[in-house]
């Protein structure tokens, strides 16, 4: 327990710029969303808005609010017993901003809301049916929350007219207690996965684990294994980055090498995608493994 480690070299990055990007940020203004993208200042948006002249230009948009009733040691999204209600209105409005902005390929997620009935699942699958009905060549992923191991709300979003249903594991099975907020748990997060494969198979189901906060080797084999049992489609491996202070430490940065050789256990052990690297995060160039 000493001192923070120093940000190696391969995490400094310049954000690179594509024409694309900058006529999203343009046309985001006047439509009202939350993009992940922008508030967690994520390294990628530069890359993901931008697509190039093949790629695809994803984005990440935040339903149901900004504060969760969780709080995992990971994350800096703010955190209250009872936030805001829903706003009614919010499935239709952000379905039709989405389709005017021309997106490829958008990632709906949310805060947890254990405050609400179904945990917003209904909202959820309301937001992408108004959305496919209006573009339905845009490929929509939903990650969301556990719901509570709640089979229900999951089944409604498995059934909603998405592509890829993703929900995130976070860290190896022995971390879960000392990463994510107690109500979530490993076996919990499993049976979401598998309940959505189960009810729409043709769904590519997706996970993510982030590296850095103290899992072993053997651990990360351990859980990419129990994930493939559960048919998990596609996975993704990043770097953990401590977002303040008060925020559990980096154990350690995991050399950009290392993420290449955990991309190709992904890739032997038989997952569809495996996107594995410092800066990956669990929607960066989501829209490219279906192209
Ligand atoms: Fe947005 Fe995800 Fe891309 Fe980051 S990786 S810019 S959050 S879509
Ligand atoms: Fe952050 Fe999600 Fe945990 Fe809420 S449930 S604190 S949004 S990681």
């Amino acid at each position: 327990k000493g001192e923070r480690l120093r940000l190696p070299p391969w995490l400094k990055t310049e954000i690179p710029i594509g024409k694309n990007y900058n006529r999203l940020k343009n046309t985001l203004r006047d439509l009202n969303l939350h993009t992940v993208c922008e508030e967690a200042r994520c390294p990628n948006i530069g890359e993901c808005w931008g697509g190039g002249e093949y790629a695809t230009a994803t984005a990440t948009i935040m339903l149901m609010g900004d504060t969760c009733t969780r709080g995992c040691r990971f994350c800096s999204v703010k955190t209250a017993r009872q936030p805001p209600p829903l706003d009614p209105d919010e499935p239709y409005n952000t379905a039709k901003a989405i389709a005017a902005w021309g997106l490829d390929y958008v990632v709906l997620t949310s805060v947890d809301r254990d405050d609400i009935a179904d945990g917003g699942a209904e909202h959820f699958a309301k937001t992408v049916t108004n959305l496919k009905e209006r573009n339905p060549q845009i490929l929509v992923e939903c990650l969301t929350p556990d719901f509570r191991g709640d089979l229900t709300a999951v089944e409604k979003i498995a059934l909603s007219g998405l592509d890829v249903y993703a929900h995130n594991v976070e860290t190896v099975r022995e971390l879960q207690r000392h990463v994510r907020d107690p109500r979530a748990n490993f076996d919990q997060s499993l049976s979401v996965l598998k309940h959505a494969k189960k009810v729409k198979p043709t769904v590519l189901t997706k996970t993510s684990i982030m590296l850095g906060l103290g899992e072993t080797d053997q651990q990360i084999i351990n859980t990419m294994t129990e994930l493939r049992e559960a048919e998990v489609d596609c996975l993704t491996l990043g770097q953990y980055m401590q977002p303040t202070k008060r925020h559990l430490k980096v154990e350690e940065y995991v050399t950009p090498e290392r993420f290449a050789h955990w991309e190709k256990v992904g890739s032997d052990m038989g997952f569809t995608y495996t996107a594995s690297g410092p800066l990956v995060r669990s929607s960066y160039k989501a829209g490219e493994k279906d192209s």
